[in-house]
Order: C-alpha cells, then structure tokens, then sequence
C-alpha cells in the first residue's frame, strides 16, 4: 500500500469518525433533551404529588378536628351540658386529650366561656372582645356552617393558630357555637419552611385571593404579603390564575426572580378556599439533568479525543513502518535510486501521465571482470557514480533505477534520438574519472539499449517498453566501445520473424508446409505458354502465408536453404511426374538454385537422383541461378554447367541487371536463358531514363547472337508486353498472365492434354 493511499485511507476513517461523532453528539444531544423533558414531567409529576399529600394530611387532620367538636357539640345540645357547672372543667378535658389551645364556647346572648391550655378558664368573655378571626368563625357557625379561621396569632399563647367553630343544636334551634383553637402542628413543616422535593422545592399556603397564609422562607427574600403582584404573577397571567382560582381549580405557572426560573403549582386544598402553593427551581431540578448532559458531553468528547489520538498514533505507526517496508520494497540499498519494482510502479504512472518517453536499458561492460580488477569497494563505489551522474542529468519527473548488480534503467522524457544520445553520452562519460585511480589506464565501458515510444512513431506501453529496450541492450552489446543502439521496430519485427522462421524451419518442411507454387511463362510470340517458374510458399498450418523473401535470405544465412532447394526440386519432379502420368502435357518448370545448392560438392549426384526418382526428363528441369552465383567463379562455374548440360538440364541466369551485371559474362557462361530483372522493365517502362530500353535491346541482341532466350520479368501490363515484345525479347512472365498460383490451380488453367504422338 502507498502512502497516498493510506492517507486516503486515514481522511475516510477521520471523516468516518467525525461523522460518528456528530452523530454521537447529536444523539447525545437528543437524549439529554428527552432526559430533561422528562425529568421535568416528573418534576411535576412530583409536585403534584408533594402537593397531594399535604393537602390529604390537612383534610385528615381538619376531618378529626371537626368531626370531633361537631360530636361534641351535640352531646353539649343535646344534654345541656353547657348549664352545669363542671362545663368548663369538660371542656379543659377535651383540650388536654385534643392538644387544642383553647376551646370556647359562645351562647345565643353572645357570652362565651374561653378555656386556655395554659391559663385555665375565662367566663362570660363577650364575643365582641374575642380576637377578629374567632369572632368570624363563631359568626359562621351561628348561621349553621361550620367556620374555620386563616392562621393568626393567638393573642393567649403567641402562637399562630387556627379556629374551627361548629353550631350547638338544641332541637333545631342554634344555641350557641362551640370553637376551637389549635396550633397547626399539621403545618410544621411548611411552616418550618422545609424544602420539599428532595430539597428543591417549598411548599406554602395562599388564600384565593393570594394571601400567603401559612408560609416560611419563600423564596423571595422579602416576601410581599400576595402572590398577586412581583416577581410572582403579573398581567396576563396574574389574570389567568385569578380566574382559574375564582374557579377553585388547579393552576400552574412559572416566574423568576433573581435570575432564577422556577416553576409553580396551586392545588386548591378545599378549605375555606386555600391554596397550597408549591414552588421549585427549576435550574436547581434541573441540577442533575444538566450533570448527566455535561457528563455525556465530557465523556463523548474523551471518548473522541482518545479515538482520534489512537487513529493519529495507528497512523503514524504505519506510515513510518511502510516508509521503512517501501525503502526496502522499492529502492536499492546500495545506491539510493530506486530499485526495479519501484522504478516499474513509478514509470507506469509517468507513461500514463504522459506515454511519449523514452526508457533507456544502461549495463556496464565486463563488470565482473572490473569488479574483479577495481575490488568490491571501488566497484561499488562506481555504481554509486552512475546514479550521481545519472542524477546531474535527470529532470522533474525522469527516472533512474539499478536493477542489479550493473543494470540501470532510466525513463527519459526525451523522444528526440539526438538530445537522448548526448544526455547518455554525458552520463556514460562522466563516470570515467571515478573509474580511474589506481588502474588509470583501466576504462570503463558501458553499453545501452534506448527504446523510444513517440506518436509520431509508435507508442508503446510500459511493457513494451520493457521487453524492446532488452533487444536494444542486446544489440549494443554486440559492439565493444560506448554505445548507444536505439530499438528499431521494422528491424525488431525482422529478427522476431527470423526467429520464427529459423526455429519452425525444420518441423516446417516435415510437415510439408512449404508449397510449390507456379507461375506461367508466356512465349511472346506466340502467347502460349512456355514454361513455369516454381517459387515456394510457407503455408503456416493457421493458413497464413508467408513469403520467400521473407525467409530465404535467412535460409541462405543458415544453410537451410539447401534443404529447401532439393525439396522443391523433388516437388517439381513430382508434380512434373504427376501430369505424364495423367496424360497432360507437362510444362517445362523452372527451378531456383540458390548459391549454396548449386555449390554442393555432389550437387549433380544429388539431383540427378531425385530426377531419377520420379523418371523425369532433365530437359523438362531449368536450374535458375542467380547472376551473383554466376560471377563468382567463371571456371568452375562453367565446368558444372557442363556436367548439367550433359545430364539435359537447361540453365537460366536469374535477376539479371539487379547487380552489377556485365555483358561479357554472357559471352563467357555457357547458359541457355537469360532473366532480366524486373527492375530492367520497369527503367524502361518509366521513360524516364531513354537508355534503359536502348540497355535492354543490347542485351536481348547479344544473347539472340549467343543463342541464349531471354525472360523479362515483372510484366504487369499490356504495355509491359508491347515494349518487351518490340525489343525483341522471347518470353515474358508477370502478373499480367498470371502471379504464382498453387500447383493444383496452375494445372487446371494452363496445363493441357498430352497431344497424341504417334508412336515411333
Ligand atoms: P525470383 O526468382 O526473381 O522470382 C520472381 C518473383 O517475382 C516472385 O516473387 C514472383 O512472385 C514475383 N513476380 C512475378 N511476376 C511479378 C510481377 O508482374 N510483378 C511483381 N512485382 N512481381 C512479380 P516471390 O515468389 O516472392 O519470390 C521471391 C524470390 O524468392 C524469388 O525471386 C527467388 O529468388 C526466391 N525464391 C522463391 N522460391 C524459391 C526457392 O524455391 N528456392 C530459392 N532458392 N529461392 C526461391
Ligand atoms: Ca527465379
Ligand atoms: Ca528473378
């Protein structure tokens, strides 16, 4: 993995991971919202219940307080107790087991008995005298309700106290009314100012009219004497609770004061229209949700901090290791330039960047035998040399790399062959004075390969390049000074050719690929047919053909040639036999001879077997050879002209004109038919150069005169034809009668019935 890519990487998981963590804040954030909507439901919840229960006690209490005058002030009615003497006594009792204050009781007349807790009795009180709240609840209890007082202090014992007072009955008439007094234990702790709620919350007590009635450390430092007014309730909503009051009913609201929020709850308590009053803050209740929230909060952002620290670490862990795998993986320890591996990964991103380059196989002659001379250290330090000279030399975005031991490449941008052949020459001469020292005289030579992928050649890929430059480095290794050989494509497809060839020839001939075909040659005269020239084709067993030209020049290189001539000799015979034998009229084929056949030391032997073989006449057998093969040694030549003669071959001097032909050689071989060139026709179709056709009738003269026919090859039109026929030559053969075709075609459309010949 590159380092390009592990960045890669690491962007993906950190925005991975800021992306988890804005979720993860996100849903932090929901959860604290939900967890404090919730808490404070329950807040409420809370409250309420808070609420419920002071308001259950106060009826519980207030219920046995009641129900127990009321009891007792029947018992009074009916028994007329308040006549006896010991009433007041009674009434002493009922307060000492009751835990009342006092008790008292007022007659019709409006003179009442007040017994105290603490100060015994006080007889014929008027009720005029009597506090202002005992007076409205006995008031009350006249008209047969049951009165009970708001809180007040009692002027006997200096406590805040409440009155209940209830009607004595005597038959149907009210004769009085019987009252209690009773310090409002039931209220301690609202009176004490307790917080409720776990501590969060008070609890008080207001009147509909918004009096606070029973009330300790509200919230408000200096408490005002209603709720209706700063900082509880103003305006609209002072309006909306005094309506919902005026109603008896619940009601909520929430106000501030001093910076704080707090929520409040009126529960209608059911007597004498109080209200209990529960107040909360709600910063103070939202305490803990607030807690949870930065809680969560810290621990997310620990939770991401230490994520982050980890991916950063892991990362750097790895690219510091990789760094480390890389230099191993991809550059070579000796000199610092990268190593083979490195040097193809990076070369194919450059190739597809830009494909036009140039990539450059450098080796350095004989270096086993300098490392030998210079020593493992010196050499070395000569390899150091070629990656500083090659250094001097590379621009932005070139490459140098040592495969091994003495092998460097580099990728040149450079396309154009002169400017690369100096740079190279730059590098390649720059090393010499390191190289020298002790062994001054010692020179170091190197060697290269160049292949050049351009557009306005070819393109190449990186591949291609690859394997091209090899045969570039494999030709210049081929010469021993500095050089420089750049990779040729037409060459290269050549020699990959001639591999092709000179490794299948064998199997090639085994398996019979090599064809005979044939090509008519025309009698001028008298346009018949007068003979074939035999040319081979390689039938590739894939039905590709490949041409002579193709593979004879090779042939005659490695001698397979003689091989092939004998062979397609023998196919001559056969085919030559094949037509007497079917009854047609066998055409006389001429037969190539290369240099190397026609000088085999039992050449005639040879063919004059195969001739045997098939019971073929030699005269039907023209041995074509080449004006090159002819000039080479006259004697020698001619005595073997002579033997073939005798045996009844006839002898055609191929190509004549291609090289530098002579007329005396004609006046020298002893030959029967002369080729000339189809460059000779063409020179003299061109018109160009008036001498060619004079050159031509020359030797068409000359050879009439030395009884020698004459073939011109090459003709292609009927013009060909008119000018050849003008200059007197005899035959003709080309294109324009027909190109080399396979045997079985020739046979169809040019060989015909054997004539009858009448026997001798
Ligand atoms: P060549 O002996 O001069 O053969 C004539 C060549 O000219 C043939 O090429 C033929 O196809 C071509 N030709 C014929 N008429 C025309 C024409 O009107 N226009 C043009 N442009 N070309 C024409 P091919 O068959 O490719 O043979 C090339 C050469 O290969 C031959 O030249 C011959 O030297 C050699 N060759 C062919 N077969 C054999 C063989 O069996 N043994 C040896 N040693 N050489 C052979
Ligand atoms: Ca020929
Ligand atoms: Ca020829």
């Amino acid at each position: 993995m590159s380092e390009r890519e592990i960045n890669k990487r690491l962007q993906k998981s950190i925005a991975v991971i800021v992306c988890c963590g804005i979720l993860l804040l996100a849903g932090g954030g929901i959860f604290v919202y939900f967890l404090s909507n919730t808490l404070q439901e329950a807040i409420g919840v809370n409250m309420q219940e808070e609420t419920d229960e002071y308001k259950k006690r106060i009826h519980k209490q207030f219920a046995s307080d009641v129900q127990l005058l009321e009891s007792l002030a029947e018992l009074i009615g009916s028994a007329g107790l308040t006549e006896r003497e010991e009433f007041p006594e009674l009434l002493e009792q009922v307060i000492w087991k009751n835990d009342f204050l006092t008790m008292s009781y007022v007659g019709a007349d409006g003179m009442g008995i007040v017994v105290m807790s603490a100060d015994g009795v006080q007889e014929d009180v008027p009720l005029e005298t009597m506090q202002e709240e005992t007076r409205a609840v006995a008031e009350k209890a006249f008209k047969g309700e049951i009165g009970v007082s708001r809180l007040f202090l009692s002027d006997f014992s200096s406590e805040r106290v409440l009155a209940y007072g209830v009607p004595v009955y005597q038959g149907q008439r009210i004769i009085g009314v019987l009252m209690a007094s009773s310090h409002v234990g039931i209220f301690s702790d609202i009176l004490s100012g307790n917080r409720v709620m776990g501590g969060t919350g008070r609890i008080h007590m207001v009147s509909s009219t918004g009096q606070f009635l029973i009330f300790t450390r509200t919230v408000v430092a200096d408490p005002p004497e209603s709720l209706f007014g700063e900082p509880y309730l103003e305006g609209e909503e002072l309006s909306r609770i005094q309506e919902l009051l005026k109603q008896d009913q619940q009601a909520a609201f929430s106000f501030q004061h001093e910076g704080t929020r707090y929520r409040a709850l009126l529960e209608p308590v059911g007597i004498n229209g109080w209200y209990l009053l529960c107040v909360n803050s709600i910063e103070e209740s939202s305490h803990f949700v607030l807690m949870v929230a930065e809680g969560a909060a810290v621990l997310l952002l620990a939770v991401m901090l230490l994520f982050s620290f980890l991916l950063i670490y892991g990362y750097r862990l790895t690219r510091n290791g990789n760094r480390a795998l890389f230099r191993l993986a991809f550059y070579d320890p000796l000199t610092g330039a990268l190593n083979f591996a490195g040097f193809r990964r990076e070369a194919k991103e450059a190739l597809e960047a830009d494909p036009e380059a140039s990539m450059v196989s450098l080796n350095i002659h004989q270096f086993k035998f300098i490392n030998e001379i210079l020593g493992k250290e010196r050499s070395d330090q000569l390899l150091k040399q070629v990656k500083e000279q090659a250094d001097k030399e590379l621009t932005d975005g070139e490459l140098f790399c040592r495969t091994s031991a003495d092998h460097f490449y580099l990728l040149l941008k450079d396309t154009d062959r002169t400017r690369i052949w100096e740079r190279m020459t730059r590098i390649m001469d720059g090393i010499q004075p390191a190289a020298a020292g002790e062994h001054d005289d010692y020179r170091v030579l190197f060697y290269c390969g160049v292949v050049v992928s351009s557009r306005k050649e070819t393109l190449y890929s990186m591949d291609q390049m690859q394997t091209h430059v090899m045969f570039a480095l494999a030709k210049a290794r081929e010469r021993h000074q500095n050089t420089i050989w750049f990779f040729d494509t037409k060459l290269h497809e050549k020699e990959v050719m001639d591999n092709y060839v000179e490794g299948h020839m064998n199997q090639a001939l085994e398996a019979r690929e090599f064809r005979l075909y044939l090509q008519p040659k025309i009698s001028l005269g008298s346009g018949q047919i007068g003979g074939a020239e035999a040319l081979v084709r390689w039938i590739h067993q894939d039905g590709k053909t490949i041409f002579p030209d193709q593979f004879i020049p090779l042939f005659e290189e490695n001698g397979f040639c003689a091989r092939l001539d004998l062979y397609m000799l023998e196919q001559v015979c056969r085919r030559l036999r094949e037509w007497t034998d079917a009854g047609l009229e066998p055409v006389p084929i001429s037969v190539n001879q290369s240099k190397l056949t026609f000088f085999m030391p039992d050449y005639v032997n040879r063919i004059m077997a195969i001739v045997d073989r098939y019971q073929v006449p030699p005269r039907l057998l023209t041995l074509e050879i080449l004006e090159g093969t002819a000039l080479e040694n006259v004697e020698v030549m001619n005595k073997r002209l002579e033997s073939l003669h005798k045996k009844g071959f006839r002898i055609s001097m191929d190509d004549f004109g291609s090289g530098y032909s002579s007329l005396n050689i004609l006046g020298k071989l002893k030959i029967d038919e002369l080729k000339l060139d189809r460059g000779f026709l063409m020179e003299a179709a061109a018109g160009e150069n008036p001498n060619a056709g004079l050159i031509m009738e020359q030797v068409v003269q000359l050879s009439k005169k030395l009884a020698i026919s004459t073939v011109v090859e090459g003709v292609e039109t009927e013009a060909n034809e008119q000018l050849i026929k003008g200059l007197g030559c005899d035959y003709g053969q080309g294109y324009l009668y027909s190109r080399p075709i396979p045997e079985e075609e020739f046979t169809e459309r040019w060989v015909s019935r054997a004539k009858e010949t009448p026997a001798p």
